[in-house]
């Protein structure tokens, strides 16, 4: 007898899928088992894509499947074809795209942790790990689900999030539109900061969790550190739903655990970071896609994907409700709103009564020079805040001491011998450290060129900006958060609940503090050093600076005024208080900010109104960097004419741990055209041998 053959998905760069024989005497695992096969001398895990009756490889070519994972259960066709089509627009072999998406214990040689975790989710097992905040949910509908649980992690559960507010006018209209569509049905939820979209979404998902014993909602956090106080909540508002999450942030056991509840369906409410999009999720019934301008949806090493793209694809697929939730929406989605493809519901009010936007002031710094990074204007506000015991925040997206350290006598600097850019000077630790390579040193006693012992730094990071202002206000409590603050884990979230118990008078911090965080006591928020985003040579800076202090400005006056407090402010200082941007800024303007800057793209060619995708290589020199785009440029002559090659140019930081990259820009005004040129593109530069790496990245958010 004739073995099957079973055509399988391996994760490795090589197209295609590879054929292999399942033994004789055994059952055939369906399409989208998991099986283990031999691949060169290692033993892999694959994914059966389909079955066939013979092979075009000669009978002793062919392996045999060394095992398949049974206890697992198919991985789905719409799993599977939701890999594909992402393998499909970003230009990789399947393999590549879904086996990175299964937690990497399932994909080791042993079943052994497989089988632990299957016996640990079983249900007689479970336990009632009740947890504090949980009451009894008066739903009925849910009353027979099993027990509240979450696995194998904790989250801190203080919270008074388990009694809902009532909606007001404007949350009901958002809820009741997103459960009250059939099939696909995108929403952009515009919903000004503190409007309270967290509401709309936990009243769309009890809706939907309601009415199907099956159903799943998946909802998308931008950022780990965001992900405690958004599963709190959930927590304590289904404390009878298992809730899955999902985020590099969990150990590798746990990360199984928590993929198998989804996947066998027993976790109802999967929160998750980018990576949770392409979960197996078998009922599936609504998406929500929290902040969906946030650049951290997208994918920036291997398979270059968006995360929300691929939600709303999913969606479509499952013709089901997605909510795009946004203060600042991202360009194209507004463009997909405007153009009527996403129906806009907009929160034009903070959810809070008498909890107003902040009043934003410019603080012009050629009139009111700064001391320590610091204007007058700022540090007046915020000595009234001490003075009242309300919070303020100040917002520097720079980490370290100072960006560069300098000798004044001979003019040298620390620049990174891997890398054509500076190392940056972290005090506490006392090292100079490469943030694009990692390269650290002590810092040097004198300097290495002319042994002057005085070496100054240069500009300011929050480091500094955190000595500066416990030398000014010597008794205030100043907390730090930043990459290198909350290196250690937990430590970003012991960080974040010290500023909502009140144990923190002035928190400093990156664009980690900027976004989400619901902190009740915070008066005011100054903007540090944004003007370098202003004049970048990279046309979504000014998207990216307008998003950014949107968000940061709305930690201010999220709840209502104490009596005798300080009404909400933003001071931002910046040498251009006339520039556009901040007047669209102190006006609340998202809608104003849209319209100028997507006129501007139109007028460019420029996305949402144009498609792309770039090339990038590496290499040695910068000259074989340079040839390789050249020639991949040459091999590209039968193109369509609607797809645009620009020249190849030097990347702006050229220069990363010894390797020279150049990137070439590929344009098109239509989609399908782009992505039909580089289907054979890709494929020809696959076969093409050459030593240069290369990586090609469809829909770019960094030129
Ligand atoms: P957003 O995510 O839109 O910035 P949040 O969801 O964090 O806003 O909500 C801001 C605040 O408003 C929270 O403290 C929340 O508890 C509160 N809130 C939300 N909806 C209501 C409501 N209908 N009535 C009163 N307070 C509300
Ligand atoms: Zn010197
Ligand atoms: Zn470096």
């Amino acid at each position: 007898m004739k073995p099957v053959i079973l055509q399988v998905a391996l994760d490795t760069p090589l197209e295609g899928l590879f054929d292999y024989a399942c033994p004789v005497d055994q059952d055939v695992p369906p399409v989208g088992s998991l099986v283990l096969i031999p691949f060169g001398r290692r033993e892999v895990a694959g994914i059966v894509a389909a079955i066939i009756g013979e092979s075009q490889l000669a009978p002793d070519k062919i392996k045999t499947i060394l095992a398949w994972r049974r206890e697992l259960g198919p991985l789905s066709e719409r799993w599977l074809s939701l890999c594909a089509f992402a393998a499909e627009y970003y230009h990789r072999p399947l393999g590549e795209v879904a086996l990175p998406a299964l937690p990497k214990q399932l994909r080791g040689p042993k079943p052994e942790p497989l089988l632990k975790a299957l016996r640990k989710l079983a249900p007689e097992q479970a336990g009632p790990r009740r947890r504090k905040a949980a009451k009894v949910n008066p739903d009925a509908a849910q009353a027979e689900t099993p027990p509240a649980r979450s696995f194998g992690h904790s989250g801190p559960i203080s919270d008074d999030a388990a009694t809902p507010p009532s909606l007001n006018e404007e949350q009901a209209v958002a809820v009741a539109h997103i459960t009250g569509q059939p099939g696909f049905a995108p929403i952009l939820l515009f919903g000004v900061t503190g409007s309270g979209k967290t509401e709309v979404y936990l009243h769309a998902a009890a809706e939907i969790l309601a009415r199907s014993p099956d159903a799943q909602v998946l909802m998308l956090v931008p950022e780990i550190n965001l992900t405690p106080q958004l599963l709190s909540h959930v927590q304590a508002r289904f404390p009878d739903q298992p809730i899955a999450t999902m985020h590099s942030g969990l150990a590798e056991g746990e990360r199984l655990l928590n993929w198998l509840a989804a996947h066998t369906g027993r976790a109802r409410i999967i929160i998750g970071t980018r990576l949770a999009v392409l979960a197996s999720l078998p009922g599936l019934a609504m998406i929500i896609v929290d902040e969906e301008h946030d650049a951290s949806y997208k994918q920036q090493e291997g398979l270059r994907y968006s995360a929300r793209d691929l939600a709303v694809w999913r969606a479509h697929q499952l013709q089901i409700p997605i909510v795009l939730g946004s203060a600042t929406p991202s360009l194209e989605s507004w463009q997909h709103a405007e153009s009527g493809r996403y129906q806009k519901l907009a929160l034009a009010q903070r959810a809070v009564q008498n909890a107003a936007l902040p009043k934003v002031g410019l603080v012009d710094l050629e009139r009111d020079k700064p001391k320590q990074g610091l204007s007058d204007a700022l540090l007046s506000a915020l000595k009234k805040r001490l003075e009242s015991g309300e919070q303020s925040l100040l917002f520097l997206n720079r980490r370290g001491y100072a960006p560069v350290l300098n000798c004044e006598s001979c003019g040298w600097v620390s620049s990174c011998k891997r890398c054509t850019a500076f190392m940056v000077l972290h005090k506490p630790e006392q090292r100079l450290r490469c943030h694009h390579c990692s390269l650290e040193m002590r810092i040097p006693r004198s300097c290495p060129t002319c042994g002057n012992i005085d070496l100054q730094p240069m500009g300011r990071g929050t480091q500094r900006v955190e000595e500066g202002l416990q030398a000014v206000f010597p008794e205030a409590r100043i907390l730090r958060i930043d990459a290198d603050s909350t290196r250690r884990k937990g430590a970003a979230q012991a960080a974040f609940e010290s500023v909502h118990s009140g144990q923190v008078d002035i928190l400093v911090g990156t664009q980690m503090v900027a976004k989400g965080h619901d902190f009740k006591n915070l008066t005011l928020v100054g903007v540090l050093n944004p003007d370098t985003a202003l004049f970048s040579h990279d046309y979504r800076a000014s998207e990216r600076l307008f998003a950014q202090l949107m968000q940061v400005s709305g930690r201010a006056g999220r709840a209502e005024g104490k009596e005798g407090g300080n009404p909400a402010q933003v001071l931002v200082q910046t040498r251009y208080p006339q520039h556009p941007l901040y007047a669209t800024l102190a006006a609340h303007d998202y809608p104003g900010f849209a319209a100028v800057t997507l006129a501007e793209r139109a007028q460019a060619g420029l996305p949402p109104f144009v498609h792309q995708a770039l090339l990038r290589a590496e290499a040695k020199t910068l000259e074989a960097a340079l040839e390789f785009l050249q020639a991949a440029i040459n091999a590209a002559d039968d193109r369509p004419p609607s797809v645009m090659l620009n020249d190849p140019i030097p990347m702006t930081i050229s220069r990363v741990a010894d390797l020279e990259r150049a990137q070439m820009l590929v344009e098109s005004s239509s989609r399908p055209a782009l992505q039909s040129f580089l289907r054979a593109w890709v494929h020809q530069l696959r076969h093409t041998k050459s030593r240069v790496r290369w990586s090609l990245e469809v829909d770019p958010m960094e030129i």
